[in-house]
């Protein structure tokens, strides 16, 4: 953490949102939101104070008892004018996140875009929050369910996805009736403010939405907090585990979206340029920051002989500020991540991996602070080394070899990780045969990063995720809502009368 215990002066500071107004966190302890191109400090964030925390669940709880009647439709027009509202403003959008985050302007409007998907699906809350009635379950008997707001969400975001990661959650909660409680990454929390300032100019009414800032002490505060009653997080394995046992402690509700390692499978009949485009853009795309990154090739048989081509192709890819045409890899969000993803680096070299192409210290010129990490490719790469076994989070492609499909499922399937997969091939046999015994709970065949629209639900397994339903979708709705049956008979004047029956029928 940097600069802490610093009292914001001389730059912009980021506000809370508390009870619909925008305040100044009383806090001591702040901390630098720096251009990770650049490191120009773009503005101060704090870390809210308990108080300041309970104040936002406060206003957040008062706000339910009238949001929660609000009717469905005027709920989804909120979304409606949200999302034209997120469309005007989109560059103004990228520019913000790519000077905060890293990422290029191109990829920066795709993360926005990715989050207005879940922001229309929000705006169509009046076909989704639907429940079910059976007629005449016994005589003159109906039982139907209601899909009920929860209250009080939270939710919790990483730095990856400053802009998507949000609006995977507040829009579906809110459209749902409940009321929320932001926990932004420290690191990138700018464009999530601007986007949370568009979302009350679209009418999102006072104390519905409310946004806190910090790290560890807010965090743990939200999961104790017990007037909230579910919690949603994203973010890294370790955080993430500790989120769900914490919150789910203290009784409530909680989806955790975590960290990754996604094996991209390539059998020999895959159609080269394209399998090699695509595992270049999937890997390095976003200088290697995304949960659903193919850090990880999985060349089958002949296709071994290919790795001259990959790493030929990652040559071409330009190192460069986010900002200026034609980049394709910016920098990683600090100079803490690049030092990190550095000595993973070192320790693939030290572990016997063979660096095939090496992206340590690029020349970056007019952006030399940067923490600019270039293209990296390790072949020779086996479980048991920490390339393999930890998450990298940076532009490093590792390159395992496999000599049949099914050795290639035995080894993704032995590893924790179940974010996604990916198979390249023309056979439709063999991707039938991936998809049926593969292990991980995002599929893409021929497609290398299957996050899914909102239409379906993210819904990654096993060590990447804890709790049942996913964030978006159909999932989320019921996430974000308890189902109450109802059994109802009225009686008819002539059905009065039949005495007393003790026994369990209707
Ligand atoms: P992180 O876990 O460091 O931070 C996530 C959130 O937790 C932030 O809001 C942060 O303030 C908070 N936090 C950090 N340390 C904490 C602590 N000790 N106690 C309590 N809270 C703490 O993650 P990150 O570095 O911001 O994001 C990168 C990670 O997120 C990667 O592992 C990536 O795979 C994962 N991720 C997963 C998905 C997914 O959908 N599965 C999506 C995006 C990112």
């Amino acid at each position: 953490m940097n600069d802490m215990n610093r009292v914001a002066t001389e730059v912009a500071t980021v506000k809370l949102l508390i009870d619909g107004t925008f305040v100044e966190s009383r806090s001591e302890q702040w901390r630098d939101v720096v251009n990770p191109a650049t490191q120009a400090v773009l503005a101060r964030v704090p870390f809210a104070t308990a108080d300041e925390v309970d104040a936002a669940v406060r206003s957040a709880q008062q706000a339910f008892k009238s949001w929660r009647k609000t009717p469905i439709g005027a709920r989804a027009r909120i979304f409606l004018k949200y999302q034209q509202l997120i469309r005007e403003h989109m560059s103004e959008l990228a520019a913000i996140l790519t000077a905060e985050q890293g990422k290029t302007l191109a990829d920066a409007e795709g993360d926005v875009f990715r989050g207005l998907e879940v922001v229309e699906h929000a705006a169509a809350i009046g076909n989704l929050q639907l429940g079910e009635l059976a007629n005449n379950v016994a005589g003159g008997v109906d039982t139907y369910t209601l899909l009920q707001p929860l209250g009080v969400c939270a939710g919790i975001t990483p730095f990856n996805f400053p802009a998507m990661i949000p609006l995977w959650m507040f829009p579906m909660a809110i459209a749902t009736g409940n009321t929320f409680v932001l926990k932004p990454s420290e690191q990138d929390p700018l464009v999530t403010m601007r986007l949370v300032e568009l979302a009350l100019q679209a009418g999102v009414p006072k104390g519905v939405l409310n946004v806190v800032h910090g790290g560890e002490d807010v965090v743990n505060a939200i999961c104790d907090h017990p007037d909230i009653k579910a919690v949603s997080f994203v973010g890294s394995t370790k955080v993430g585990t500790h989120v769900y046992h914490r919150a789910s402690l203290a009784g409530k509700r909680v989806q955790c979206m975590m960290g990754a390692k996604n094996h991209a499978v390539v059998l020999p009949d895959a159609n080269k340029e394209q399998t090699l485009n695509a595992l270049a853009g999937a890997a390095f795309g976003a200088a290697g920051q995304r949960c659903m990154a193919a850090s990880t090739a999985v060349l089958v048989g002949e296709a071994q002989a290919w790795i001259p081509e990959l790493v030929a192709k990652a040559r071409t890819l330009k190192v460069n500020a986010g900002t200026e045409p034609g980049t394709d890899v910016g920098p990683v969000i600090s100079c803490a991540a690049r030092e990190r993803v550095e000595s993973l680096i070192a320790a693939g070299v030290e572990q016997g991996a063979r660096l095939e192409l090496d992206g340590r210290k690029p020349s970056v010129p007019g952006f030399e602070r940067g923490n600019f990490v270039g293209p990296t490719i390790f072949s020779g790469v086996e479980p048991g080394m920490r390339i393999y076994d930890e998450e990298i989070f940076g532009p490093v492609l590792i390159v395992l070899a496999a000599d049949t499909l099914e050795a290639a499922i035995e080894l993704i399937n032995a590893n924790p990780n179940g974010n996604g997969t990916a198979l390249f091939t023309q056979s439709g046999a063999a991707a039938r045969r991936f998809q049926e015994d593969i292990d991980v709970g995002q599929v893409g065949i021929n497609v290398p990063i299957p996050v899914p629209v909102p239409l379906f639900s993210f819904t990654g397994s096993r060590a990447s995720k804890l709790g049942d339903l996913g964030p978006y979708g159909k999932q989320v709705v019921m996430f974000y809502t308890q189902t109450k049956t109802v059994t109802a008979r009225w009686f008819d004047d002539d059905t009065l009368g039949h005495g007393v029956n003790t026994t369990i029928s209707l």
